[in-house]
């Protein structure tokens, strides 16, 4: 059985982004650029699946530059076992990348696939779920915990007040949640190791995919400067300026 794991090569979320100064979109120029956190835990759910001994191949899948080579020799660290690299320089919108797997599913035949629930950059949580249409395969998103037993795949996942369990017929779409697993550090062995794996190239046009974009960014604007708070000497002042200032209670 193969999993197939999108990976996204995003600005590293230590990092804080700056707007450009023409309000255009975030400068990405000499930042630091990681794996997308939610698809880590995508792929590291994938590859204890694998060492379970329940999963025989882990592909991860990333769509854009030339440089989201390093994100899947990072993710073939961790454990997949080959990457392939959809290269474009078009920054490609989530239905553009569902596209993309869905072309890439037909070929490869996963019974599964995990994706993380968002990119952290563009903030969408669409992909998934498009893909999950696409292929018209049941899908359960947020996920915490995955069980994966002849032919089925039980899923907890996190909704508003509690957890959901819910059981689907593979193939399926999985989006991870944050509380699904902590990845593993990548070892310097493993990395050595990752250099040596099959790592495949094509282009949207060789999945016969249009990456055109359909949105247009107008602006983009940081967040309102917050004013500095007080110190208040006790609580009856602090329920005084609730009360009277924040008009709260
Ligand atoms: P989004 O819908 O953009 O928030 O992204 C959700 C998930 O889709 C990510 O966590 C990735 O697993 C996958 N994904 C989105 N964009 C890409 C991309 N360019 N390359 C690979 N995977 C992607």
């Amino acid at each position: 059985m193969k999993i197939l794991v999108p990976v996204k090569r995003v600005v590293d979320y230590n990092v804080k982004v700056r707007v450009k100064s023409d309000g255009s979109g975030v400068d990405i120029a000499n930042v630091k650029m990681s794996m997308n956190p939610f698809d880590e835990i995508a792929l590291e759910e994938a590859v204890r699946l694998k060492e379970s001994g329940k999963v025989t191949e882990v592909v991860a899948v990333s769509v854009g530059v030339a440089q989201c080579q390093e994100t899947l020799r990072t993710g073939m660290a961790i454990g997949a076992d080959r990457g392939i690299l959809v290269e474009t320089s078009v920054e490609t919108e989530p239905l553009a990348v569902a596209k993309i797997m869905k072309a890439l599913a037909d070929k490869e035949q996963p019974q599964l696939i995990i994706l993380g629930k968002q990119a952290i950059d563009d903030d969408s949580n669409q992909t998934g779920q498009m893909l999950a249409a696409l292929l018209g395969w049941p899908q359960a998103t947020f996920a915490s915990k995955v069980v994966l037993e002849d032919g089925k795949v039980t899923v907890t996942r996190e909704v508003d007040g509690g957890l959901e369990t819910v059981q689907l017929t593979l193939p399926a779409i999985i989006t991870t949640d944050l509380r699904l697993n902590e990845p593993r550090y990548v070892t310097l062995p493993n990395i050595m190791k990752a250099k040596k794996k099959p790592l495949e190239t094509v282009k949207p046009e060789d999945l016969g995919v249009d990456v055109t974009p359909r949105l247009k960014t107008l602006k983009v604007t940081e967040p309102a400067k917050r004013s500095a708070g007080v110190k208040v000497p006790d609580v009856a002042t602090l329920v005084q300026k609730l009360r009277l200032e924040a008009k709260v209670i």
